[in-house]
């Protein structure tokens, strides 16, 4: 009775760091169950924030893991909307030829005196898709979205669509990287270009992996034994 407080005190420090040595167990089983897609740090903070409730913290790993999913496929293209691959007469009417598509895009000139978007002087977009090029601004020979000949040789503009991209110039120590929706570059004349493109990685496959490995360490007899 005397020295009741102190006692308290006492004890109250004792389940605090307790329960410090008890999430540190539930941690690592954790992490061996789950390999390295979990960050200890997080697991530490969400143990912390569920009380050690080790099924609420697998269920808040798994929504988190669909919401990033969630967030990548609203910024990705609605690739079924992309079918308009109308007819060359139809896309004159527009100030440019050709259309853009996931991964590079190159805006340029065709040469070919026979060919519309030349004749009319438009801009004609060039589809490289996922890729890694090289060229010199002005001396290239892509092929025309019109008139299907190689005569495209010069590009004044690069757009990367929904892809992660870099793109470095001659001179350029650094190259420019990026991983938006769309993102346009000016092409300099003469000058050497080097563009990538990759697909945003996608997070579905780890998903569905975290979701049958929580359902495992949920009827695991480790978690179980905690
Ligand atoms: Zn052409």
């Amino acid at each position: 009775m005397k020295c009741n407080g102190g006692m308290q005190d006492d004890s109250n420090h004792k389940v605090t760091s307790e329960e410090d040595r008890k999430y540190a167990k539930e941690i690592r089983t954790l992490i061996r169950l789950f390999g390295d897609s979990i960050n200890e740090e997080e697991l530490k903070q969400k143990m912390v924030h569920y009380n050690g409730n080790i099924e609420l913290v697998i269920k808040d790993l798994v929504q988190q893991s669909v919401e990033k999913q969630k967030q990548e496929q609203r910024n990705a293209v609605n690739e079924s909307n992309d079918n308009s691959n109308k007819s060359v007469q139809k896309e004159m009417e527009k100030t440019e030829v050709g259309e853009t598509k996931p991964g590079i895009n190159l805006q340029g000139y065709c040469i070919n005196e026979t060919c519309l978007a030349s004749k009319a002087k438009l801009p004609v977009w060039i589809n490289i898709g996922f890729d890694t090029i090289i060229f010199i601004s002005d001396k290239t020979s892509f092929s025309c979205p019109d008139c299907k000949k190689a005569t495209v040789t010069s590009i004044i503009k690069a757009m990367f669509y929904n892809s992660e991209h870099s793109i470095c110039a001659t001179g350029d120590s650094i190259p420019v990287k990026d991983n938006n929706y769309q993102c346009s570059y000016t092409i300099k004349p003469e000058l050497s270009y080097e563009l990538k493109a990759n697909k945003i990685r996608q997070h579905a496959k780890s998903i569905e992996d975290l979701r049958d490995r929580s359902e495992q360490a949920m009827n695991s007899t480790e978690i179980k034994n905690l």
